[in-house]
């Protein structure tokens, strides 16, 4: 059974006092988790250990870098590998998100060697891809979303995709308040889940977690989850309110 996920994005928001106080406040109101339910924190790396600490080991609760550098170690001024991250405590890590590939111009090709850099770390990458609006409005979304697909996952083996989570995130609906329809997300994932399977098969593609991302909140969480072929969410603004992202966590299947 694939892991479903609620996974926070912090993004560079809070400061120490406010990322500490928002990590209590929702490890409080934790519910039990199943085996195959998992949240994750995607916080700045600046307070990655402390959350570490604050976790303390509660099963199935992790944190995740927010990107990392592809080279595991050298002469790349401000930046974090995989295996620092991984020293920490920290083996999970947000890949190619699209304000990584808008901002500071992250490639397709890049993002493959990033996937690559985790993965070699035996850490998770969390992988995300989506279109922007003017796609989703022309109709080409699934050529869009297939070829990222292609271009960053698809020279792995079968046993190395079977660690990758997928995010999916239309850019349109990131921090927009515009969702995507649970029959839109539905739609796309499933068409994600085909991609894969023609590649690896439908029994690797059945077992991998693909996630959705664009406003997500407690109020639309529960429908979005039921989808069949959503597997939870990555969640920007709304994590940052614990009420919210609690209420999205007991929105898992
Ligand atoms: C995100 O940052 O990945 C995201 C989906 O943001 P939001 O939930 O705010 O749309």
């Amino acid at each position: 059974m694939r892991k479903q996920i609620a996974a926070a994005n912090w993004k560079m928001n809070l400061n120490q006092q406010e990322a500490k106080d928002l990590l209590t406040n929702i490890l409080d109101k934790l519910p039990k988790l199943t085996d195959n339910q998992q949240v994750v924190f995607s916080i700045p790396a600046i307070y990655l250990s402390n959350a570490v600490q604050q976790i303390g080991g509660i099963s199935n609760v992790f944190v995740a870098a927010q990107n990392c550098h592809q080279n595991s170690n050298g002469a790349f001024t401000g930046e974090i590998s995989a295996p620092m991250y991984s020293s920490v405590g920290v083996n999970h890590i947000v890949i190619g998100h699209s304000e990584r590939r808008e901002y500071f111009a992250e490639s397709d090709v890049l993002l493959a060697e990033k996937v690559n850099a985790v993965l070699a770390n035996n850490s998770t990458p969390i992988f995300c891809c989506g279109e922007p609006l003017a796609i989703r409005e022309a109709g080409t979304q699934n050529a869009f979303v297939e070829t990222q697909l292609i271009n960053s996952l698809f020279h792995l083996t079968p046993e190395q995709l079977l660690k990758v989570v997928i995010a999916y995130e239309p850019i349109w609906a990131i921090g927009t308040g515009k969702t995507a329809s649970s029959a839109q997300a539905q739609e796309i994932h499933a068409f994600i889940r085909s991609v894969l399977a023609t590649k690896y098969g439908a029994d690797i593609a059945d077992q991998i977690s693909i996630l959705y991302g664009g406003s997500v909140k407690a109020a639309n969480a529960v429908e979005l989850f039921s989808q069949p072929d959503v597997d939870g969410g990555l969640v920007g603004g709304a994590s940052l309110i614990a009420t919210e992202f609690t209420a999205i966590i007991n929105a898992l299947q």
